[in-house]
Order: structure tokens, then C-alpha cells, then sequence
């Protein structure tokens, strides 16, 4: 298509169709690109969003989409962005089905997937039974009898946050032996510590609860929920192919797209990144503001530009 749009807007998550709806409000044609289920379509309800605790995941963004309907600048397309390249000003997005779509400025909103642990019983339970954020679904098991499981040296970390929901509490490390230090905290606080990985998961799918958990060393124990994170990955791989940098963070096991923390420009000029696939703290609510904000900043740069180009022409035509 030879029209060139404002911004791609890749992913209509909750970060991307955020920043779609700043963009609307500002008449800035964009193109927003939806190429599946969001990270937490797992789980049946989302909390800790304000106004819409408890909501279901596509109910969320169903609602989302319903609010750009009467915004005439926004088109939002059911597809997949295989590659993206290009300068500021002058992107070409790449379409699964070999069309390309070209703009200004690019946003990255795919989000990070979780990967799951060949364990049995594990993706099974993900997101209904195991979670990996406490402010999302600890309400749901609080006092209940739960597990974390993590590394050594994190497991203590761990505790720490959760046994602010239950004191029903053991933990699991992948192996590693906890810091003797650490060994002594969980003693002294009557966390039961276990250092043989996980080999199985046994869940009730329906009441969406754990039932067991089956350690390598054939221990079993019977437990209602488990707080983990596996480790992610990118969504897409829209980042690398157009240069932008990562960094690691250890807490989440996730390389996140480096980006100005104000107005989440990434290295890339004209690139941008909202959501989980940016270093934030990873939630709804943080992936609506980073949209916001994505969304307001690249709008005072299109803006900008424009005003720039008008007065060029300008002075152009009083020579
Ligand atoms: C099981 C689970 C439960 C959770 N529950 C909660 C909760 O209760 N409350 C809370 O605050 N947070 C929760 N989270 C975290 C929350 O899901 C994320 O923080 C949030 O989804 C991030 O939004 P996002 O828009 O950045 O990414 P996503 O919601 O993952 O959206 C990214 C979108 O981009 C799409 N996409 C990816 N690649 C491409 C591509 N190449 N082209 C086009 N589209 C693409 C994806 O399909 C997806 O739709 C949960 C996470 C998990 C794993």
C-alpha cells in the first residue's frame, strides 16, 4: 500500500490498543495490528486493573476495541508483522500474508511470551493454579496452602512477597541450593524449603486449582497454588530485526527493549516499545499507561515534524 500511516501500532493488547486510542483522540492515522491472544488469555479473570477487577482477558480488549470504533483514523487489522525496517519517517511493516504496510513511526506492543517448562501438568495449570504475579491473583488463594518455585539465591525473594498472601507456605528451588543464610530465615519462619526440582504438576482443571506437586526426588505434596516465573521471550521479533537493544532482568527472566523511560523511544529512532516488551513493572494497568504515554509522545513528534515541514515550505515559497 502505497498510503503511508501515521504509526503501526504492532499488537492489540492492552498496551497497544492504548496507545491506538491517544493517537485517535489526536486524529493521527494508524494502523493497529492484532495478531492473537494476549499473554494473559490463559487465565479466565484479570485483576488488580482499576475499574475492571475481575474482568476476562478478551472481555478487556474487546472493550478496548469497542472504544476505538467511532475514532475514523484508526484501522485495526487481524495480523501478524513478520519483519519491520527502514528510518524514522520512512518504516515498511511486513504482513504475514506478504503485504506491507508503510509509516513514520513504528510502536512495538507485542508483549513477551511465557515459556513453559517441559513439566507435566505445568501449562496445564498455567494461569489457573501456577501465576507468576501475586497482585494478580493472590486475593483468589489467599491463606490457601502454596508453593514458589525458584532458583536458589531467588527463592528467598520470593517468600518474602508471598507469604504476604499465606503463611501456608513451602519452597521449592529448581536444584540450587538456597544462600545458608537464607536457609536459616526460611527456618526460623517455618517455610519448609526443598531443593529437588519440580517434575510434575497435578491440578483439579475445573475448580482451577493444584492438587499436587511431584518433586524429582519422588516427594509429593499436596498444595493449592504455586508462584513461579519461566522465563519469557519476545512476542515478535520486530526489536532485533530493526536494531533496537534489550536488557536482561533477572527478577522477571526477560530481555526487555531498552527505551527512554519517559517517552519509550528505543534506541531506533522512530521506534518505540509499550507494554510488557519494554522494561516496565508488567501489568495491565502499566501497559495501559505506557500506551498513553507512547501515544502522546509520538503524537508531539508527528506534530512537530509536521510544523517544521509547513514552515520549511513556507520559507520555500517566499524565496
Ligand atoms: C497467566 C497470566 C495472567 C495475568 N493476569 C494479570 C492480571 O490479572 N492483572 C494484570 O495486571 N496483569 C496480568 N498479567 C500480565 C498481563 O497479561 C500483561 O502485563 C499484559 O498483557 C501486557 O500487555 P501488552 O499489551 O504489553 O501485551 P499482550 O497483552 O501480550 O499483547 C500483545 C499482543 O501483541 C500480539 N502480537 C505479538 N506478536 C505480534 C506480531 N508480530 N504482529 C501482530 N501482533 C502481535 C499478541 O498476540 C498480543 O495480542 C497476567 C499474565 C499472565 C501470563
Amino acid at each position: 500500500m502505497a498510503d503511508k500511516y501515521d504509526a503501526v501500532i504492532v499488537g492489540a493488547g492492552t498496551a497497544g490498543l492504548s496507545a491506538a486510542l491517544a493517537f485517535g483522540r489526536a486524529m493521527r492515522r494508524v494502523l493497529v495490528l492484532d495478531g492473537g491472544p494476549p499473554r494473559n488469555a490463559p487465565a479466565e479473570h484479570a485483576h488488580n486493573l482499576f475499574t475492571r477487577d475481575g474482568v476476562a482477558p478478551d472481555e478487556l480488549l474487546r472493550l478496548g476495541k469497542r472504544d476505538l470504533e467511532k475514532y475514523e483514523t484508526v484501522e485495526v487489522w487481524e495480523d501478524v508483522a513478520t519483519a519491520a525496517s527502514g528510518s524514522d519517517g520512512d518504516f515498511t511493516v511486513t504482513l504475514s500474508g506478504g503485504d506491507s504496510a508503510l509509516a513514520r513511526k513504528v510502536i512495538i506492543a507485542s508483549g513477551q511470551t511465557d515459556v513453559m517448562p517441559d513439566m507435566p501438568g505445568f501449562a496445564e495449570a498455567w494461569g489457573r493454579g501456577i501465576y507468576h504475579c501475586p497482585f494478580c491473583h493472590g486475593w483468589e488463594v489467599r491463606d490457601r496452602p502454596l508453593a514458589v518455585y525458584a532458583s536458589g539465591n531467588m527463592v528467598m525473594f520470593r517468600v518474602n512477597l508471598i507469604r504476604n498472601w499465606s503463611r501456608d507456605l513451602i519452597a521449592i528451588t529448581d536444584g540450587t541450593e538456597a544462600p545458608e543464610e537464607d536457609r536459616k530465615k526460611l527456618d526460623a519462619l517455618g517455610v519448609p524449603l526443598y531443593e529437588s526440582p519440580i517434575s510434575a504438576i497435578e491440578s483439579d482443571t475445573e475448580e482451577q486449582k493444584l492438587t499436587r506437586i511431584v518433586l524429582e526426588d519422588g516427594t509429593e505434596i499436596e498444595r493449592e497454588g504455586l508462584f513461579t516465573n519461566p522465563p519469557q521471550r519476545q512476542s515478535s521479533e520486530l526489536a532485533e530485526t530493526l536494531g533496537c537493544a534489550t536488557v536482561y532482568m533477572e527478577m522477571m527472566q526477560a530481555h526487555a527493549i531498552s527505551a527512554d523511560p519517559g517517552t519509550r523511544e528505543t534506541i531506533v529512532k522512530g521506534v518505540f516499545v509499550a507494554g510488557d516488551a519494554g522494561k516496565i513493572m508488567q501489568s495491565l494497568a502499566n501497559a495501559v499507561a505506557s500506551g498513553a504515554a507512547v501515544g502522546a509522545f509520538v503524537t508531539h513528534d508527528l506534530a512537530a515534524d509536521d510544523v517544521a515541514a509547513e514552515l520549511a515550505s513556507l520559507t520555500e515559497k517566499q524565496a
